[in-house]
């Protein structure tokens, strides 16, 4: 039998930091600049639309769709080893064009996966940390 490791966990700096302790509770928040309104994932110290500092954490729906994916098929990657093929996605939030997320697809959802398909954020216990994955609806 394999030596099946955990997954890895999220390491949060001072700017991801808001985004990961949101996920903790389960709720769903992304970089909002103050100044244009823009949402800015991955978190980032200024605004990719006006170049802003003044970035805000604000809760979004949850709810987008698969702008893209890949199976993998490796069976070496750490805490990965029971579920391949797994599925990697990007995610397009519904808040705003061009809104991606990366994230994976849990096992038992892999038949479904589809370009454009909507899909809704769910959690993963890692230990201390949860880490936002979706379903497809
Ligand atoms: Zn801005």
């Amino acid at each position: 039998m394999s030596d099946v490791r955990a997954k890895p966990l999220p390491t949060a700096d001072d700017v991801s930091a808001p985004f990961w302790e949101a996920a903790r509770e389960r709720r769903l928040m992304i970089q909002r600049c103050a100044a244009c309104g823009y949402y800015n994932h991955p978190p980032r110290s200024w605004c990719d639309a006006c170049l802003a500092q003044d970035l805000k954490f604000e809760p979004v729906s949850g709810h987008g769709k698969i702008y893209s994916f890949t199976v993998m098929h490796q069976r070496d990657v750490p805490g990965f080893e029971q579920e391949a093929p797994f599925i990697n996605l990007v995610v397009e939030l519904n808040e705003q064009p061009l809104l991606l997320m990366v994230s994976n697809l849990p096992v038992s959802e892999r038949e479904r996966v589809r370009i454009g398909a909507a899909v809704t954020v769910d959690f993963e216990n890692r230990g201390d940390a949860v880490v936002p994955q979706f379903r497809v609806v």
